[in-house]
């Protein structure tokens, strides 16, 4: 069922555009079929969970965090995460920087944009991004690698709403090329689109797409 539901998530996706399948609360069995079908990059987003998953699973795998990270849980991913999509604040890059530092790496991390008409998701809003950026505490972060944005639309079945949500984060991700990144070629994701709205995040510019229960099934949390 999984390999199937992969193919045809995959048929939708182009080759340009970062398939992330989504295996947060499912078994390692789970991602075992995905990864059998293929699939090498996986998001989570319970640090303790991810750092479990990966001590079990493959090597060749690429492991990014989604979620909302706490400052004390860095340490368990740090060794080995590919990607932290949800950046939102100096003092958790700084955190990440320490902890990179520590594992003798560079991270590459995105660059969470609150886009949603909704108070509950976490996100910069563009100045916040400019404090952040022009400060002189990051320009000493030499373990840390911005390499794009990430957002999340609001739950809703208004699809123009959504179309509008992502097209925002793909100008933000503009302005912020040509200010902040111009001759940086590694800045270059706009990590946005789950199961219900990726194909509009394509036709707005998404780079990456993070699909969960369109690949494993509905979620259980609950268990
Ligand atoms: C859970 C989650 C997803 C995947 O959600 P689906 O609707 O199951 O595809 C994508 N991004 C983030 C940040 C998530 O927490």
């Amino acid at each position: 069922m999984i390999q199937e539901n992969l193919n045809i998530v995959r048929a939708t996706v182009p080759s340009n555009v970062t398939l992330i399948a989504v295996s947060k609360t499912k078994p390692v069995s789970d991602l075992q079929e995905a990864y059998d079908a293929g699939q090498r990059i996986f998001g989570e987003n319970k640090a303790l969970e991810m750092r479990d998953k990966h001590q079990v699973l493959p090597d060749d795998i690429q492991w990014h965090f989604i979620g909302h990270l706490q400052t004390n849980k860095i340490k368990y991913i740090a060794p080995f995460v590919t990607l932290i999509h949800a950046i939102d604040s100096l003092s958790l890059l700084e955190a990440v920087n320490k902890e990179a530092v520590k594992n003798n790496r560079v991270i590459d991390c995105l660059l969470q944009f609150h886009i949603a008409q909704e108070d509950t998701k976490f996100g910069l809003d563009m100045e916040e991004a400019k404090t952040l950026l022009e400060s002189d505490s990051f320009k000493d972060l030499k373990n840390v690698n911005i390499v794009g944005v990430m957002g999340m639309a609001t739950f809703t079945d208004d699809s123009a709403q959504v179309r509008n949500e992502f097209k925002n984060l793909k100008n933000i991700f503009d302005t912020l090329k040509e200010n902040y990144f111009a001759d940086k070629d590694s800045f270059k994701e706009i990590s946005m689109g789950m199961s219900d709205d990726y194909p509009i995040a394509i036709e707005e510019g998404a780079t990456m797409v993070r699909v969960g229960s369109k690949i494993f099934g509905a979620r259980n949390y609950n268990i």
